[in-house]
């Protein structure tokens, strides 16, 4: 088994636009080890969100092949990919998407309950990884009774629930004050270190960049280091 948790090849991504193309990603190579921790960053309208929605399977490449955990992800059809997503993948989007009429703890079940488990045991796991982003008295409040930095640890911790092997976060601290975003920054390095989940962290904040241990660019569709 590899341990390489994510990995790119090739990848291209075009749009069509009232008869043009625009090609956002070209031939783009990308892999994250397992346990790896790192940023991409670049300007608005470089493809950032493009890359991590194919990345995590929510978008298909135009060419070129995307692997989590040695499968290929666009292979099989949308149930084995839907599959992969739950039991590998954990995504933070750039606004929250909560659901706003469920409670944290039940956004938080959703990707279990999924799974078909027992309802006592989802409601156990989720209100664990609640406690720890630091929500245990919040459970049963709804996302319009949270601020905004609760409201993102509730969708990092749904995330976080299925125990991915790779998280993927848009903008995870975008729209935080500095304070909240230090400590979103400091969750992510805590489960990072404790639980070896691998994180990639899609980010115009220098500061959370280089947190991480690896700053990548994206330019002309192609990520360089930095
Ligand atoms: P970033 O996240 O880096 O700001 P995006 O990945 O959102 O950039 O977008 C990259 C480029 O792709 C932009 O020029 C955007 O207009 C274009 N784009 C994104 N999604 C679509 C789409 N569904 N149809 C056409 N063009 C798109
Ligand atoms: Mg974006």
């Amino acid at each position: 088994m590899s341990d390489l948790v994510l990995k790119a090849e090739a990848v291209s991504k075009s749009y069509k636009d009232a008869g043009t193309e625009v090609k956002v990603l070209s031939d783009l190579d990308f892999s994250l080890a397992s346990g790896e921790q790192m940023a991409i960053i670049g300007a608005s309208g470089s493809g950032k969100s493009t890359l991590l929605n194919i990345l995590g399977g929510l978008d298909t490449p135009t060419s070129g092949t995307v692997s989590i955990n040695g499968e290929n992800l666009h292979a099989g059809n949308e149930q084995r990919r839907a599959e992969i997503r739950n039991s590998t993948l954990g995504f933070v989007y750039q606004f929250h998407h909560l659901l706003p009429e469920f409670s944290a703890l039940e956004n938080v079940s959703m990707p279990l309950l999924m799974r078909s488990m027992p309802i006592e045991e989802v409601k156990a796991q989720a209100e664990e990884v609640l406690t720890a982003v630091g929500l245990s008295s919040r459970i049963s409040h709804k996302p319009a009774q949270l601020s905004g930095g609760e409201r993102q640890r509730v969708a990092i911790a749904r995330a976080l629930v299925g125990k991915p092997s790779v998280v993927l976060m848009d903008e995870p601290t975008g729209n935080l004050d500095r304070n909240t975003a230090q400590s979103v920054q400091a969750l992510i390095d805590k489960l990072n270190s404790e639980f070896g989940i691998a994180f990639v962290l899609v980010t115009h904040d220098p500061e959370l960049a280089n947190k991480t241990g690896r700053v990548v660019e994206l330019v002309d569709g192609k990520l360089v280091n930095c």
